[in-house]
């Protein structure tokens, strides 16, 4: 027998039942989870963020729940670890910033999580939570089989990924395919990023409430969010209508802009606001004809998000899965 010399991802990933670690840290949420080479979420924990407390609190609850995953028997075939991060994140660097959790400014998360005995030497990879979400439903979603894609995540905010030629493209630093904060209106209000005009500042679930209140809409009760906003509309409301319509009409400039940009030929819509169905994508699919009139921009289909709550740690795994090796990566 040969000495034992330290296995390679490779050669772990050559060996036949190969699993996948994947993180997903929000602001309400941490989860994490075991997901396999196709990719199937085979078992997953959560945990509430303690988005106000001190950030080693917030990375002492990540490091539980990877203990936690550590103790399932299968850990041992864990092949990589993927994590997917609200934003902004910075993958160069591997640290995260995200808005929702102040404890955390250009923390190093990548430093910090092979620094835990269980994750030490596991191939780790890093992106940001849209990017991930991307990623997920080129793999198993409603993006599988697109070489070219545009994933958004519409919430209180607006975050977006890319697949380009057939992989995500997350860019240098995780953050390509920002579609939130592209201008899509010259003068429009100022944004929390600086610029103004934002889709972001017209599309998000934020975004739809403020303009329904600003233009008179009478909330039920205390709820004045989007979801209610959305109630209102399927009654007939003409000013919650009219505020689907206007977050309808950002997305579809930049999606088309997109298009454009890097030809895409399919945008799949996921979170919390395109819960709204039909109020929301009608609108899209008749903006979007106005704008989308290029040759090879017009023929793009807009269609719901397929993954719902396991797209977080889906998409977590989907970064880490080309390091098992080609034969496990996510593929068009
Ligand atoms: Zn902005």
């Amino acid at each position: 027998m040969s000495a034992p010399s330290a296995v390679t991802a490779k050669e772990r990933a050559a060996a036949s039942g190969q699993l996948l670690a994947a993180v997903d840290i929000g602001g309400t949420k941490i989860a994490a989870g075991l997901v396999d080479r196709t990719g199937e979420l085979l078992y997953q924990v959560s945990r509430p963020t303690p988005a106000q407390e001190s950030g080693s609190a917030v990375l002492t609850a990540v490091h539980a729940a990877v203990e936690h995953l550590a103790a399932d028997p299968r850990w041992g075939r864990v092949a990589a670890l993927g994590i997917g991060s609200a934003g902004p994140v910075d993958t160069a660097r591997g640290t995260v910033s995200p808005v929702n959790i102040p404890g955390w400014r250009d923390f190093p998360l990548v430093r910090s999580m092979a620094a835990h005995p269980a994750l030490a030497g596991l191939p780790m990879v890093l992106g940001g939570d849209a990017v991930a979400m991307a990623a997920a439903e080129h793999w198993r979603g409603a993006a599988r089989g697109h070489a070219n894609a545009l994933c958004i995540v519409v919430s209180t905010g607006v975050g977006a990924g890319l697949i380009l030629d057939g992989a995500v493209y997350p860019g240098p630093t995780g953050n390509a395919g920002h579609l939130g904060h592209i201008c899509v209106d010259l003068d429009g209000d100022p944004c929390a990023c600086g610029s103004r005009g934002c889709v972001e500042g017209l599309a998000s679930g934020t975004a739809i409430a403020r303009r329904a209140l600003r233009d008179g809409w009478q909330p039920h009760g205390s709820d004045a969010s989007a979801g209610a906003v959305a109630a209102s509309a399927r009654r007939g409301d003409p000013i919650a209508l009219a505020a689907f319509d206007r977050a309808a009409q950002a997305l579809a400039a930049g999606i088309a802009a997109t298009a454009t940009l890097v030809e895409i030929d399919l945008a799949v819509i996921g979170g919390g606001v395109a819960q709204a169905g039909d109020l929301l994508f009608a609108p899209l699919r008749r903006h979007l004809a106005r704008y989308a009139t290029l040759s090879f921009t017009s023929a793009i289909r807009v269609v719901p998000a397929a993954l719902g709550t396991d797209a977080g740690l889906v998409g977590a795994a989907a970064l880490a899965a080309p390091r098992l090796g080609a034969t496990a990566a996510p593929s068009s």
